[in-house]
C-alpha cells in the first residue's frame, strides 16, 4: 500500500504544539498514513509512543562497602522482571496458552533464574565495583561477544533474546522507566519500531486498544499478539515514530491499515460512525452465524476458515463455519526457538479435530522459505528467498520434517476428517514423491501397531504459482482437492513481491491473466470431479464473491472475521447472475475495462 498524506483543516481540540524533536513538516494538521492492517477493528485513541531502545545507561564506581546493597538492588530488579513477565502471562493466560509466545516467556525467564547472567553481573559488580546497570550492560556485551563467535543462526537469535531480557532489567534499575512509571493513557494506541513479547510485559494491556508496529510484519510478535486480544494493529508505517506525539489523537483502522493522527472533527465523526458499524457488524455474527451460506437462487458456497494458530478456532466456530479451509502450520513454530515434534503437532491436531466436530480440516505441511524463515531451520539467506527453496521444495529437500508432519496427520486422522494440502507445488512430480512418503509414513506406523484411520488422508495442492496453473489439467488428475492461494499466485504471475509497499498497486487480483489462471483451475476441478477452493486473501473480500463464484469456485476459505461479510454478500447474489458476470470480465482484455465492469456490477450493473 502506498503512504499519503492528507492536508485538512485542523480543528480547535487537536491542535498540537510541537517540542523538541519534533520533525514533522506539517505541524498542526491531520496526518494520513496507510500501512498494513494485520488485526481489524476501528479505534479513536490517544499515541503512546513506547520507545523499547535504551537511552543512556548510567555507569559509576561503587565503594566496597556498598557491593552487597548494589548487588541487592540488580536481585531485586530480577523480580521485578520476572513478577512482570508472570503478570503479563497470568493476564493472558487464556490466550497464550499452548501458542508460540508463551514459550519465549518460559525462556526469558528461564534466563532470568540462577543462570550465567545472573552470577556473571554480581561478580562484575564485586569485582569491577560498578553500579549495577553498567554491570548488566557490559556482562550482556560479553555474552553476546561469545555467541556470536559460534556464527549459528539460531544462537544470533538468542543473543537477541539476551539483550532483551537484559534491556528490561535496566529499565527496572533506572526507577523513571519502572512500570509504575509507564503512564498510558485510557484507550492507548502504542506506537513503537518494534515490541518484542517481553516488552508487553512492562505494559497494562487493559489500557490499550491498538497497536502500530513501524516495521514488522504480519507474523511479528505483536499481530499475533493483537490478533489473540482482538485488538486493531497495523505494521509498517516507517516514519510515524517521528511524526507522532505521545497524547496525539489517533485513528486506527486495522481492517484497510490506516492511521490518522490529530484527525479533524469530521474524521473522528465518520470513524465513530465505521467503529459503531464495524461493532453492529461484529454483533451480526451471531445471526449470520445460524443462516445457510447460499446464494437467492439455493447454490450452496461452502465457507471456511484460514486459521494460523490453534486458538484461532475458538473465534472459527463462532461463525458457524464449513470446516477449516487451511491452517499454516509453520506458524506452529515462527515465533518459536524449537520444533513442535510429532507428538506436539498430532496433539494440537486431535485437539482441533474434537472442535470441530467432524467438520474437515486442512492441514497444509510447512511452508518455509520466502518471507517466513524461521531461525531455526537454518535455512540459508539467499538473494530471492521467494524463488528459493520454499514450500514443497524445503519439504522434500529435508524429508524428515515432512514425515513427522504426515505422521501426525495420519494420527490425528483417527479423531476427526483431516486433509493434507501441499504448498508451493509446481510439478507433477512433487506429488508422487510427497504421497511415496505419506505411505511410508503409514507403513513405519503400522510396523509400530498405532492406529491409522480407514482411509488414507485425502492430498491436495496449492495452486499458487503460475507452473501449476498451466499444468493444472495434470495436477488435478493425480491429487484429491485443489486450494488456490491467490497471495502467491498474484505475486509470481504478476511478478509483484506481495511484501513490497512499493509495487503494492500492481497487485490486481483482476488481472486478466489471473482471472484465466483462476478460471483454468476451477475448470480442471470440476474436470477431475474434485473440489476446488480459494484460501488466499482474494477469498476473505467480499467484493470478490461475485467473480469467484462466476468462475466456478464455490468453496472460499477465510479468517475468522471476514466470514459474515462474504457470507452476507453471498446470500444477496444469484448463480446465474455471478456466471454472466464473471463471463464478461473473462472477455475484457484491458485491466482499466475490468475494474470499470467491476465498479459497476458492484453498483447494481447485470450483464445478461
Ligand atoms: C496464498 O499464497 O494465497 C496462501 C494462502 O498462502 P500464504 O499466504 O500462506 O503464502
Ligand atoms: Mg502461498
Amino acid at each position: 500500500m502506498t503512504n499519503s498524506t492528507k492536508i485538512k483543516k485542523l480543528p480547535a481540540f487537536s491542535k498540537r504544539r510541537r517540542t523538541g524533536q519534533s520533525i514533522c513538516p506539517l505541524d498542526g494538521v491531520e496526518i494520513v498514513r496507510e500501512g498494513t492492517g494485520v488485526s481489524p477493528g476501528i479505534v479513536i485513541g490517544r499515541v503512546f509512543i513506547y520507545d523499547t531502545l535504551l537511552k543512556t545507561v548510567p555507569q559509576y564506581k561503587i565503594c566496597e562497602e556498598e557491593v552487597p546493597a548494589e548487588q541487592q538492588r540488580f536481585l531485586n530488579a530480577v523480580q521485578d522482571t520476572l513478577h512482570q513477565f508472570d503478570v503479563i502471562l497470568d493476564k493472558a493466560k487464556d490466550i497464550f496458552e499452548g501458542d508460540p509466545l508463551s514459550s519465549l516467556f518460559d525462556v526469558y525467564r528461564h534466563m532470568l533464574k540462577g543462570s550465567r547472567l545472573i552470577r556473571g553481573v554480581c561478580n562484575r559488580i564485586k569485582n569491577a565495583q560498578i553500579n549495577a546497570e553498567a554491570a548488566v550492560q557490559t556482562e550482556i556485551a560479553a555474552i553476546a561477544d561469545v555467541f556470536a563467535t559460534m556464527n549459528d543462526s539460531y544462537i544470533s537469535a538468542r543473543i537477541e533474546d539476551i539483550r532483551s531480557v537484559g534491556a528490561k532489567i535496566i529499565r527496572n534499575l533506572q526507577s523513571e522507566a519502572k512500570e509504575k512509571k509507564i503512564h498510558l493513557p485510557e484507550n492507548a494506541v502504542i506506537i513503537a519500531n518494534d515490541l518484542s513479547a517481553a516488552d508487553t510485559a512492562l505494559l497494562n494491556l487493559k489500557k490499550i486498544s491498538a497497536f502500530v508496529i513501524t516495521g514488522g510484519s504480519a507474523q511479528s510478535h505483536t499481530a499475533l499478539l493483537a490478533r489473540s486480544l482482538g485488538m486493531p494493529a497495523i505494521v509498517g508505517i516507517p516514519d510515524l515514530m517521528r511524526i507522532a506525539q505521545t497524547g496525539d489523537i489517533i485513528i486506527i483502522d486495522g481492517t484497510y491499515g490506516k492511521v490518522i493522527l490529530c484527525p479533524t472533527q469530521e474524521n473522528i465523526d465518520l470513524y465513530r460512525k465505521y467503529r459503531s458499524d464495524f461493532l453492529r457488524w461484529k454483533r451480526s455474527l451471531k445471526r449470520l452465524r445460524s443462516q445457510p451460506s447460499v446464494t437467492s437462487d439455493q447454490v450452496f458456497i461452502r465457507l471456511k476458515g484460514n486459521i494460523d494458530l490453534p486458538h484461532e478456532v475458538d473465534f472459527l466456530l463462532q461463525t458457524g463455519v464449513d470446516g477449516i479451509g487451511l491452517i499454516r502450520s509453520e506458524y506452529m513454530f515462527l515465533n518459536r526457538r524449537d520444533m513442535p515434534g510429532e507428538d506436539e503437532q498430532f496433539e494440537i491436531l486431535r485437539t482441533i479435530a474434537s472442535r470441530m466436530e467432524g467438520k474437515p480440516i486442512t492441514f497444509r505441511t510447512f511452508d518455509v522459505g520466502g518471507d517466513k524463515s524461521p531461525d531455526i531451520l537454518h535455512t540459508p539467506k539467499t538473494e530471492n528467498p521467494a524463488l528459493g527453496l520454499r514450500g514443497i521444495r524445503f519439504a522434500l529437500k529435508t524429508q524428515g520434517l515432512l514425515k513427522m508432519q504426515f505422521r501426525a496427520v495420519l494420527r490425528a486422522c483417527c479423531f476427526g476428517d483431516i486433509q493434507i494440502l501441499l504448498p508451493m507445488v509446481t510439478s507433477v512430480e512433487e506429488i508422487t514423491t510427497a504421497k511415496k512418503l505419506l505411505a511410508e509414513c503409514a507403513e513405519e506406523l503400522r510396523e509400530k501397531n498405532i492406529p491409522l484411520p480407514d482411509q488414507m488422508p485425502r492430498l491436495g495442492v496449492m495452486i499458487e504459482t503460475p507452473a501449476a496453473a498451466l499444468e493444472v489439467e495434470t495436477l488435478a488428475g493425480n491429487c484429491d482437492f485443489l486450494s488456490i492461494g491467490t497471495n502467491d499466485l498474484i505475486q509470481y504471475t504478476l511478478a509483484v513481491d506481495r511484501t513490497d509497499s512499493s509495487v503494492a498497486p500492481l497487485f490486481n487480483p483482476l488481472h486478466p491473466s489471473i482471472l484465466k489462471l483462476l478460471k483454468r483451475t476451477a475448470d480442471a476441478a470440476n474436470t477431475a470431479h474434485i473440489p476446488v477452493s480459494i484460501c488466499g486473501e482474494m477469498a476473505s473480500n467480499h467484493r470478490y464473491a461475485a467473480v469467484l463464484i462466476g468462475l466456478g469456485i464455490h468453496e472460499l476459505s477465510m479468517p475468522a472475521i471476514n466470514i459474515p461479510m462474504v457470507k452476507e454478500r453471498i446470500r444477496s447474489l444469484s448463480l446465474a447472475e455471478t456466471e454472466h458476470f464473471a463471463n464478461r470480465l473473462l472477455s475484457l482484455c484491458m485491466p482499466s475495462d475490468i475494474v470499470k465492469t467491476f465498479n459497476d456490477f458492484e453498483e447494481g450493473a447485470r450483464f445478461y
